[in-house]
């Protein structure tokens, strides 16, 4: 197959369509198409790079206008400090104070914005250069690139990378460029759309072109993304899921085939909301996939 060359992080070349055919283009409603096929030796699935956004364009604008997310940093604050604050519950019971911190990948800095006053310092990695002016005026060491801090002789107690790894050409060299920056004992939380989501079971047919986009080239599961990392030099510490939603969402896929985000639905309170994310976090079903990771010893 001339789409699937050697797998980027284990360098197999036998791949196995998963997918073929329409994947969501930015937001809900809006198609393009490609092929996504699983690695037979890591397990990571990959959209075939022809129907990829260009890795390019994370450096531009083009990446927000896909997702019309918009392009301030106070649109980007709408539409992330709710992730970032399942990201620091994951924390705990552990304080930054006092530590310090990178996030790559860190977009208008909503993360880093949760540490802020207590970190003790704070590294934005993010190629996007709309964001480096806002970043630097609230105190941040701005760098473009991991390579890039590493070089500045940035070392950190605690790195983030959330919602990054699924977009960059090589997850395995993406990992390994993080490694330099972490002191000894030091850890990096690493978070991704978990392919095992129970929407891609319930709805087999009407979730995946939801799932799979054209954003997102490297779609995991807690064990391919543990290999994965176990490949760049990590030790997996701790998986864990996050739910983002509650229960009417699933509903309102199964009923209306849509999603609808937060949206309530009548009879469904919120007792029933914590069951069921306390169940998909507990059965590997939650729409987000956490790893801790440290350094191999
Ligand atoms: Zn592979």
């Amino acid at each position: 197959m001339t789409d699937f060359g050697s797998c980027e992080i284990c360098s197999t070349d036998a791949w196995a369509p998963v997918h073929e055919g329409v994947i969501r283009d930015g937001v809900f409603g809006k198609h393009s198409h490609g092929t996504v096929s699983r690695c037979s030796g890591c397990g990571a699935e990959r959209l075939a790079e022809r129907a990829c956004l260009p890795d390019s364009a994370y450096e531009t604008e083009e990446y927000r206008a896909k997702l019309e997310g918009g392009l301030t940093t106070g649109d980007y604050f709408a539409g992330h400090d709710d992730l970032q604050l399942f990201t620091v519950e994951q924390l705990w019971p552990r304080s930054l104070r006092g530590a310090a911190i990178v996030d790559i990948g860190c977009g208008g800095g909503a993360l880093l914005d949760q540490f802020a006053g207590m970190a003790a310092d704070l590294v934005a990695v993010e190629p996007t250069p709309l964001f480096h002016p806002t970043l630097k005026d609230r105190g941040y060491r701005v760098f473009p690139f991991a390579p890039d801090a590493e070089q500045a002789g940035v070392k950190v107690d605690f790195a983030f990378s959330v919602q990054v790894i699924e977009h960059v050409l090589n997850p395995r060299t993406f990992l390994e460029s993080i490694r330099p920056l972490l002191k000894p004992g030091g850890r990096l939380l690493i978070s991704t759309p978990n392919r095992n989501d129970v929407l891609m079971k319930l709805l087999p047919d009407a979730f995946p072109p939801f799932f799979y986009r054209k954003v997102h080239r490297w779609y995991f599961d807690a064990e391919s993304l543990g290999r994965c990392a176990r490949a760049a030099g990590f030790k997996v510490e701790a998986e864990r899921y996050v739910h983002r939603y509650p229960m009417a969402n699933t509903l309102h896929w199964l009923r209306d085939l849509a999603p609808k985000g937060r949206t309530p639905m009548p009879g469904i309170e919120p007792l029933a909301d914590g069951l069921w994310q306390d169940y998909l976090v507990s059965t590997g079903q939650a729409d987000c996939l956490y790893l801790e990771l440290s350094i191999a010893g």
